[in-house]
């Protein structure tokens, strides 16, 4: 199976991947977590996204593409896998569906989070990451037991310099500039599934799993 999430950034895509990658038992590939990686080994591609991440706006289509068709490709996502942050234009979601036709596969779901616009201000400039397991911490809904620390690896926390809010602004433009079109394409081929973002970690899980559930029966 083929998952995209889809949602502003904030709306929760990374944590709600993770527990369906678990449930699932598919791999979770995050566009913006291999940039990041990319720009810890001060590769080619980390050092070139950079100043449009810094920017917060969308590196182009060209880099972002071939890097997620690479991963993509790899034996790990065989059986499919959980796409978070990726499709981010309408474009790289018409490529996506080719890349996968063309190995005769195609995606099955894109769920949509949605959170109204300030409470995502709210979660991003009181999101912290950890630095090795990207587990995300928020400074007053969910802080971590000891400051600065990861509550399961023991991994140092800290905050993504995207994450000020003069950036996080111009990340909402971006969303609903160039993502939000792609509601409408899974749209029109019934794949959307609409949830609230809203309800907690474990309410909104509940809502994709059972969403998914209701949708995939025969
Ligand atoms: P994220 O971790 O998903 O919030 O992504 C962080 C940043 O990485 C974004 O603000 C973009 O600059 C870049 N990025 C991630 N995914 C994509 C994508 N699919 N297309 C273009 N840029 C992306």
């Amino acid at each position: 199976m083929y998952i995209i999430m889809l949602g502003a950034p904030g709306a929760g895509k990374g944590t709600q991947a993770d527990i369906l990658s678990q449930e699932m038992n598919l791999p979770h590939i995050a566009s913006g977590d291999l940039f990041r990686q990319a720009l810890e080994k001060k590769t080619r591609v980390g050092l070139l996204a950079k100043s449009y991440m810094d920017k917060g706006e969308l590196v182009p289509d060209e880099i972002t593409i071939k890097m997620i068709l690479e991963r993509i490709s790899r034996p790990d996502c065989a059986l499919g896998c959980i796409l978070d942050g990726f499709p981010r234009t309408l474009h790289q979601a018409k490529v996506l569906d080719k890349a996968l036709k063309e190995r005769g596969k195609s995606i099955d779901k894109a769920i949509y989070i949605e959170v109204p616009d300030e409470e995502l201000v709210k979660r991003l400039s009181g999101r912290w990451l950890c630095r090795i397991c990207q587990t995300p911490y928020h400074v007053t809904s969910s802080p971590p037991k000891t400051s600065g620390k990861c509550d399961k690896c023991g991994g140092e926390l800290y905050q993504r310099s995207d994450d000020r809010e003069e950036t996080v602004k111009e990340r909402l433009n971006v969303f609903f500039a160039q993502t939000a079109p792609i509601l409408d394409y899974y749209e029109k081929q019934s794949k959307l599934i609409r949830v609230n973002g809203n309800l907690g970690i474990q309410g909104v899980a509940g809502e994709i799993i059972s969403a998914l559930k209701g949708r995939m029966s025969p």
